[in-house]
């Protein structure tokens, strides 16, 4: 096991008395991200809570779809068609700083779409597989403090109640408290520029709102109006006028806004919700602090252009997942917990500056609409659109495993294999051995890495060892050579 340097505060958690471990991972929050890894955890039959400070879920519809990258996770679990049935596919293009361009032929996934699906129908599927594999989820239960020692982490609940876990994840969003309770920084630029949200009906024909949204997004970027089920819009328009920053919205705030970018509020009446976003941009100064971690928006947060936040948290839990669960079987070797930070915090680094450049291209003025209009050329090529596409769909991802093909810490597209899809064979969360070679073998990790000797696998390396997270650990035809990356990625071989 790790040596763990803690540094948290004590809380008023800690003492002598320690309840009981019940758990081996309480997770703070029940959003996408903290509902993805309580399911990832589950596969390796983690005793996993789910704690959410909410009674009830959200209805705030707040994402604009699925990237590739998260619909591929998803293919990977099985739970593809479960979200598909209940989303929109459209095109995967136009999404960096909303330049509007075709999609590469060349774009290399099996998913090459994004899927229009609203974030509470996201959160309540992945919440619906959590507990289908038995995590355990309480609503109405907001974490306020934490002590941790050698042994584990002691919870302590908002009304008193005390808990205790081998590890605590805080999964709780962009104000988290777990992060706070840790002293964990997270510096970066405060709001600069506040938006209204909402969805609600209009008064006027659909023709004239479609009409005039076209001609005021020509120059505002930060405006909508989008038909958002039968009668409804959702509604989007910058909240420079409005001043309350501390209170909710109000119909007449979006009003008065409408009037003064559109001319015309659109005779909006009879809201289903509203609310208020930022585009602050913040980066976790550590994601670990002994046996406490942080995903998600606790650990990033950045404006919503390019609709990355919910796909960038989902794919942390999937990155943590496994690893954790190594953990806590007792296999993981020593510093496989730590490559959660080492790989997600230059990803998230990476978004949050993908962010901060798509909000200069969404300015007005003469020097970023010159940008622009010069980006907007050099998406023509090819190569060009095909990067900031992988980039925004996550599927240009390369980790740093160290040298070797350009494949490796990359993705493995899902390939046709003997028996069907590649991402079939991963729906345990397993390390896969994909071996055209028919020589090799998974020896004393064949309890954690299934292997399929398939000569006519599509691949143009012999042999591809994969992680349980679908990133290709090592490629190569040497049997001790694997053995060495085994043991790297999976621990000690079972005797
Ligand atoms: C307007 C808007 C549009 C967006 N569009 C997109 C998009 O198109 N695509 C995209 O990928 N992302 C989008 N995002 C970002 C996305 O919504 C977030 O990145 C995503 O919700 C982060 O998920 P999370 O699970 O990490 O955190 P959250 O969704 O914030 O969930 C955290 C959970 O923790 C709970 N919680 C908080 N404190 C505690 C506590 N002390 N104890 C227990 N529970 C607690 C909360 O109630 C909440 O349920 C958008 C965001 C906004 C504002």
């Amino acid at each position: 096991m790790h040596s763990e340097q803690f540094t948290a505060e004590p809380s008023p958690a800690s003492g002598t008395d320690r309840p009981p471990l019940m758990f081996d991972v309480i997770i703070a929050g029940c959003g996408p991200t903290g509902a993805m890894l309580a399911a990832e955890l589950r596969l390796h039959d983690v005793r996993v809570l789910v704690l959410e400070k909410e009674t009830e879920p959200t209805s705030f519809v707040r994402i604009v779809g699925l990237h590739i990258r998260s619909l591929e996770l998803m293919a990977m679990r099985g739970l593809l068609e479960r979200i598909l049935e209940r989303g929109r596919q459209r095109p995967a293009g136009g999404f960096f700083a909303a330049i509007n361009k075709p999609v590469p032929k060349s774009l290399d996934s099996g998913h090459a779409y994004l899927l229009g699906i609203p974030q509470p129908v996201i959160v309540h599927l992945l919440e619906e597989r959590a507990i289908e594999l038995g995590a355990q989820v309480r609503r109405g239960c907001a974490v306020a403090g934490l002590a941790q020692d050698d042994d584990g982490v002691t919870v302590e609940l908002a009304d008193g109640e005390q808990l205790r876990s081998r590890y605590l994840v805080g999964c709780d969003g962009g104000r988290s408290t777990v992060r706070k309770l840790l002293g964990v920084g997270f510096p970066g630029e405060p709001t600069r520029a506040e938006t209204l949200m909402g969805e609600m009906e209009v008064g006027v024909p659909q023709e004239e709102v479609a009409a005039k949204v076209t001609e005021i997004r020509e120059t505002h970027h930060r405006f909508w109006l989008r038909p958002a089920g039968v009668g409804v819009y959702s509604v989007v328009v910058p909240a420079a006028g409005v001043s309350d920053r501390a209170q909710p919205p109000t119909l007449d705030d979006f009003k008065q806004q409408l009037r003064t970018v559109a001319g015309t509020d659109f005779g909006v009446h009879s809201p289903r919700w509203m609310s208020r976003f930022g585009d602050a941009t913040r980066l976790a100064e550590r994601y670990r602090v002994g046996r406490v971690l942080l995903a998600g928006d606790a650990a990033h947060i950045h404006p919503p252009i390019g609709g990355q936040g919910l796909n960038l948290g989902v794919q942390d839990a999937f990155n943590l997942g496994w690893k954790l669960a190594a953990q806590i079987r007792g296999w993981a070797p020593e510093p496989l917990l730590d490559t959660y930070q080492a790989e997600r915090r230059p990803v998230a680094e990476d978004v949050l500056d993908n962010t901060r450049a798509q909000t200069e291209l969404l300015s007005t003025g003469p020097g970023p609409e010159a940008v622009r209009r010069l980006l907007t050329e050099l998406m023509d090529f090819d190569e060009v659109n095909r990067y900031l596409i992988e980039k925004i769909t996550a599927i240009g991802i390369r980790y740093d495993f160290g040298a070797g093909p350009d494949l490796l810490g990359r993705r493995l597209r899902d390939i046709d294999v003997k028996q069907g899809r590649l991402y079939d064979l991963l729906h345990r969360g397993r390390g896969l051995l994909l071996d055209r070679t028919e020589r090799l073998t998974v020896g004393g990790w064949s309890d954690r890495v299934d292997h399929l000797a398939d000569p006519t696998a599509a691949l143009d390396v012999p042999c591809v060892l994969l992680r349980p997270d679908g990133h290709v650990a090592w490629i190569g035809d040497d049997q001790q050579d694997l053995n060495d990356h085994l043991s790297r990625w999976f621990g000690k071989p079972a005797s």
